[in-house]
């Protein structure tokens, strides 16, 4: 592995151990300049940054290294100077206000891998996933706004990034605004103290879609209410979309003018609840379809049902992927323990639903007959369900391939793996197979 990529798997690792903020602020801020004769130096382009880190993560960081290369390093911290920047010694979290973006580059903000494709659909979102597609279908004729709030890492930002994706790729030329609440009150502040208002109101007045992510945080800042309001006025008057999320909902909002609150709730509001054990399982086989990662089923169970938090899945999914790259290892539950050695903590739910209990609620399911899946016709309306059904007995029951082979009347082992590959792929790509699966998922436990 060379430096950087070594670094890259450090960081995703640090990233489990520290919290949010310290890694965002400080950790991920460093790069591993070199890394020889027992020594690593690590710099950052702040110096005070630099010495908060070496002096509280030093000893984090020295033994997450160690971990990965397997021998002693001495730490060396220091500050890079920074060529394109004067002042590096400024204040310590000074905010560095985005640059205005030319309304043509207005959706580069839109990460295009937040699409409604790669969301994984769940009793635990399901509204807020209607009613977000609805509104990508018809944006400013539907829900207006369509306010959407939840915990931490429950998808907001991905279903509202989703929504800009998907009417960006319909309707190119609409303009759509991504923002979060902090950005725009940056900019207000901004566009205040350098006297560039106008500019400020033509850039968020005139889009055809404003995304603005955790608005909470505009809450108590009276003059920046006040703006917001503005906007929004300007936007929904001329019939155009706003999508809003927050953390809370609107009549939780500490000190959110009553305005405000009374212009969120004429929209829809919906509440999306904290993902379980099977929605994240999910989350992780699309994370690592997307990053072409053979992630088995069991591993991705084995990783939800230890992180509970989906922010915390795709640094796992990197550090597990990187290690088994090093170690030329598959992807397996023993690495994956490996890995998560001290903090591993649970093992999957185990399922106990019979073969039976299964068969009968899938043929039920697709209005089929038990002959129909066990026989051998391979009509296309049979080859679907019993692929399913494989997929599930696997799954659900944990029978292996040649024990379902031989319980769907003498199959070949190699036909069911076939059939569980297939729809463990689609069910990362394809919306009704989730929908089918979570469909009969939701009987065989009732
Ligand atoms: P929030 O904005 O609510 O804090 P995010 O949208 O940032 O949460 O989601 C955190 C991570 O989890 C992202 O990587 C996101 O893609 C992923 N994620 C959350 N929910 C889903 C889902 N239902 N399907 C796929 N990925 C999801
Ligand atoms: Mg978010």
């Amino acid at each position: 592995m060379d430096v950087a990529t070594l670094w890259q798997t450090i960081l995703a690792d640090l990233q489990l151990q520290v919290s949010e903020v310290v890694y965002r602020t400080l950790i991920s801020q460093t790069n591993l300049e070199s890394l020889n004769e027992g020594q690593a130096v690590i710099n950052c382009n702040n110096p005070l940054l630099i010495n908060m880190i070496e002096k509280k993560y030093q000893g984090l960081i020295k033994k997450t290294l160690e971990n990965y290369t397997h021998q002693e390093f001495n730490l060396v911290f220091h500050a890079q100077k920074n060529k394109h920047s004067n002042h590096i010694d400024g204040p310590l979290f000074t905010l560095k206000l985005p640059d205005p973006l030319p309304v043509n580059q207005l959706s580069n903000r839109i990460n295009p891998d937040y699409t409604f494709n790669n969301f994984a659909v769940s009793s635990s979102n399901q509204m807020a996933y209607a009613a977000a597609t609805h509104v990508a279908k018809n944006p400013g004729n539907s829900y207006n706004p369509l306010f959407l709030y939840g915990g931490v890492g429950v998808g907001k930002t991905h279903l509202t990034q989703a929504i800009g994706n998907s009417v960006l790729n319909k309707t190119p030329r609409l303009k759509i605004l991504y923002c979060t609440g902090e950005e725009f009150t940056n900019e207000i502040i901004e566009a205040i103290s350098t006297k560039t208002t106008t500019p400020f109101k033509k850039k968020y007045r005139l889009v055809d879609l404003l995304l603005i992510d955790d608005i909470q945080f505009i809450a108590g800042k009276y003059s920046i209410q006040e703006e917001f309001f503005h906007t929004f006025n300007a936007i929904y008057q001329v019939k155009k979309q706003i999508v809003i999320t927050s953390d809370r909902p609107p009549e939780d909002i500490n000190k959110l003018e009553e305005r405000l609150r009374s212009r969120f709730e004429c929209g829809l509001t919906i509440d999306i609840g904290d993902p379980d054990f099977e929605l994240r399982t999910a989350i992780i086989l699309i994370k690592a379809k997307q990053k072409g990662y053979l992630l088995p089923i069991e591993s991705a169970k084995l990783i939800s049902a230890n992180i509970e938090n989906t922010r915390k899945l795709e640094g796992v999914l990197t550090r597990v992927y990187s290690e088994s790259q090093t170690k030329n290892l598959p992807l397996d539950t023993e690495l994956i323990k490996n890995i998560l050695g001290k903090t591993l903590k649970k093992n999957p739910p185990v399922k106990i639903a019979s073969p039976e209990e299964i068969l009968t609620v899938v043929v039920d399911y697709f209005h089929l007959k038990i002959k129909d899946l066990k026989g051998i016709k391979r009509d296309k309306i049979f080859v679907y369900p019993r692929q399913i059904l494989y997929y599930l007995l696997r799954t659900e029951s944990a029978i292996n391939l040649v024990d379902i082979g031989e319980y769907l009347g003498g199959r070949d082992h190699t036909t069911v793996l076939h059939g569980i590959r297939k729809i463990t792929n689609l069910l990362s790509t394809d919306e009704k197979v989730r929908e089918d699966i979570l469909g009969i998922k939701n009987r065989v436990s009732a």
